[in-house]
């Protein structure tokens, strides 16, 4: 099947990143002017920390007046405990990821190994835009 042979890096889009001390004002704004609906939230190199989705800043700013002086680091979902994908993953794994995990996006991630610690850095991200685009393109072939 063709889902299994085109690979997540095939397809993805550019990552849109927010560093952990950002307000849920600032990620509220990143949010609009990317136009995308979920932000990843990173350390120094890009390194991967946390995501954070609409819904999530949706309810941040709603239970307070000001969203400035609320770090996305106390609202996010963060590492561990974030689903990701590589560029060499299948596009219909990363999709059932999706699915399975009733998420909208996954970072794409290049795996980085020093001594014991494992660190991701965010290289993009795939979404269920992605994988809409290749179903028309294929579609359409
Ligand atoms: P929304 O909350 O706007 O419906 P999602 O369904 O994508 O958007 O997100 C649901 C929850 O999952 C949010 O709390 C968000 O922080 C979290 N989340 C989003 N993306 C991921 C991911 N890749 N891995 C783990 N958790 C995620």
């Amino acid at each position: 099947m063709v889902f299994e042979t085109i690979l997540v890096g095939d397809v993805y889009s550019r990552s849109i990143v927010v560093t952990e001390n950002s307000s849920v004002y600032d990620g509220i704004v990143t949010l609009f002017i990317e136009d995308v609906g979920t932000i990843f939230v990173v350390s120094e190199n890009n390194i991967l920390e946390g995501a954070i989705s609409r819904k999530d800043l949706l309810k941040a700013a709603m239970g307070s007046k000001n969203s400035n002086e609320i770090p996305v680091s106390i609202i996010m979902t963060r590492m561990p405990n974030i689903i990701l994908t590589t560029p060499e993953e299948s596009v219909l794994t990363a999709a059932q990821k999706l699915l399975q995990h009733q998420i909208d996006a996954l970072p794409v991630v290049k795996i980085i190994k020093v001594g014991d610690q494992t660190t991701f850095e965010v290289i993009g991200r795939f979404t269920k835009t992605n994988i809409t685009r290749l179903f028309v393109q294929l579609a359409e072939k």
